[in-house]
């Protein structure tokens, strides 16, 4: 059985005792750090045989994990702070443990883009996890310009060194969108910066140096600045140029075409209908 246990983002009392029961009877955990979980259960009277499972060993320890695993034995995999796999090692036993029939069993609990996301005041309907983008700029540009038409709440990742500039790149490439920059979660100093990209820069410019974890999130476009609907506007335009048929049957028509609401396609129609008669007079 491989138990995924999340742990805390900062404070410590952000353990379930359920992860804290299955610490306890599991027969090994794999620990991204093995100090610092050696600590978190040593603060709650655990002590367990604990083995390294990080970035730089992963693929070599995946098949030892592996083979316990198939032998009977429990894991519970940890990493340094909150839900082991999402910007953190795990994916690669876990997607193992997967292929090879194994029982795989999450233990939920903190995860910093969830509590980002719950008290940001963005839209939590739908929302994009991207994590970390690319340290590399040119790299870093295509992720951002790829995240234009993304009308979903984005949930990003960053370093206090990088958070700045990622900022700044954010503004130049996407306009001054709506945002969150959401740090050290769950601790001392806590803080949600919320605003437009634009004041969220300039707050952060205004202190001598950015400290803490940062999570940031970034209000999806507004839907009708995707390319979809730029495109309907000049299908539009050109069907009243050409004054070919009703506007219903062309909002039928175009939503349609490019998966819009027919009422908004229709309603969008009425406006540069209502737009032309004004400029022609
Ligand atoms: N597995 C973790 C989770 O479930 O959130 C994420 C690990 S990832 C290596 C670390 C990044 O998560 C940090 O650089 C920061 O962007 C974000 N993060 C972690 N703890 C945070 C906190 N207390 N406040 C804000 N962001 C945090």
């Amino acid at each position: 059985m491989l138990y995924v246990v999340a742990t805390p983002i900062g404070n410590l009392e952000d353990i379930t005792l359920r992860a804290l029961a299955v610490l306890r009877s599991a027969d090994l955990v794999a620990a991204e750090d093995t100090r610092k979980t050696a600590q978190l259960l040593s603060r709650h009277g655990i002590t367990k045989s604990l083995v390294s499972y990080h970035d730089h060993n992963e693929s070599r320890r995946t098949p030892e994990l592996m083979q316990r695993l198939q032998r009977g034995a429990s894991i519970a995999l940890v990493s340094n702070a909150g839900t082991p796999g999402i910007s953190d090692p795990g994916y690669r036993l876990v997607s193992a443990a997967a292929e090879a029939g194994l029982r795989i069993v999450p233990v939920p609990g903190a995860s910093a883009a969830a509590a980002a996301l719950s008290a940001s005041g963005l839209p939590t309907d739908a929302f994009v996890f991207v994590g970390f983008l690319s340290k590399k700029a040119g790299k870093r540009l295509t992720q951002i310009k790829a995240l234009a038409s993304e009308v979903r709440t984005v949930i990003l990742y960053e370093s206090p060194q990088r958070i700045v500039a990622l900022v700044a790149e954010l503004r130049q490439a996407l306009g001054d969108r709506r945002a969150v920059l959401a740090r050290e979660l769950t601790k001392i100093h806590e803080e949600f910066i919320r605003g437009r990209l634009s004041g969220i820069l300039e707050t952060l410019q205004d202190r001598p140096e950015v400290k803490g974890e940062c999570t940031l999130l970034l209000s999806g476009a507004e839907p009708r600045e995707t390319p979809a609907w730029d495109e309907a506007r000049e299908d539009i335009r050109r069907a009243l140029e050409l004054a070919s048929g009703g506007l219903s049957e062309l909002a039928r028509e175009l939503a349609h075409k490019h998966g819009l609401p027919r009422k908004a396609v229709y309603a969008e129609a009425m406006r540069i209908k209502a737009e032309r008669i004004k400029t022609d007079g």
